[in-house]
């Protein structure tokens, strides 16, 4: 059989916009309402994705803002990026484009495997980013894009299944690295 396909994936976005929530919903399969600034934290977890098993590392991180430099730890050996922004925050939304070119001219690529996700969908109430906004970002980068809700945990294993996807489009076939 096919040994386990690892794959890296590293979570990035403006401070709250929800990015360890959307772990922890994934991950353990439920949500707090409390905010707990994260330093940096590393999660595993196996997801079997079109009958492919796959050993996903997901690096939580503290949050991005326009003066952040993108370190190495977030460059070198990272398969794929979750760019996450809330769709109550338009300040959160304009940080994607910021930090994806970061992370371009880091790795000196012109592409990189990427999900951009709208979070907190479920306030819908408070939304100050329309869908089209988002959907136009992530096809102007080539992009995959989703809007989610770690609270309803709407669209929360979808993130990851697009992020492999947006991994497979550019790795190649039984790569096992
Ligand atoms: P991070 O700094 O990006 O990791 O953000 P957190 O995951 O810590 O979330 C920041 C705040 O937003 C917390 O109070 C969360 O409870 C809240 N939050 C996160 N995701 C959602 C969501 O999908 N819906 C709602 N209503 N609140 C959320």
């Amino acid at each position: 059989s096919a040994a386990l396909k690892k794959r890296k994936i590293a979570v990035l976005g403006s401070r709250s916009v929800g990015k360890s929530s959307l772990v922890k919903q994934f991950i353990e399969n439920h949500f707090v309402d409390s905010y707990y600034p994260t330093i940096e934290s590393t999660f595993a977890k196996s997801v079997v994705y079109k009958g492919v098993e796959y050993d996903c590392h997901i690096i939580d991180t503290a949050g991005q803002d326009e003066y952040s430099p993108i370190n190495s730890q977030y460059a070198i050996g990272i398969h794929g990026y979750v760019l996450v922004y809330s769709i109550t925050s338009r300040n959160s939304f304009n940080m994607i484009q910021i930090v994806h070119d970061k992370i371009i001219d880091f790795c000196g690529v012109s592409k990189i495997p990427c999900v951009i996700v709208g979070s907190k969908c479920d306030l819908s109430m408070s939304r100050q980013v329309d869908s089209t906004d988002g959907e136009r970002l992530a096809k102007e980068n080539d992009c995959a894009w989703i809007e989610t809700s770690a609270k309803t945990n709407h669209n929360v294993g979808k993130v990851f299944e697009l992020c492999l996807q947006e991994i497979e489009k550019l790795t190649a076939p039984n790569q096992t690295e």
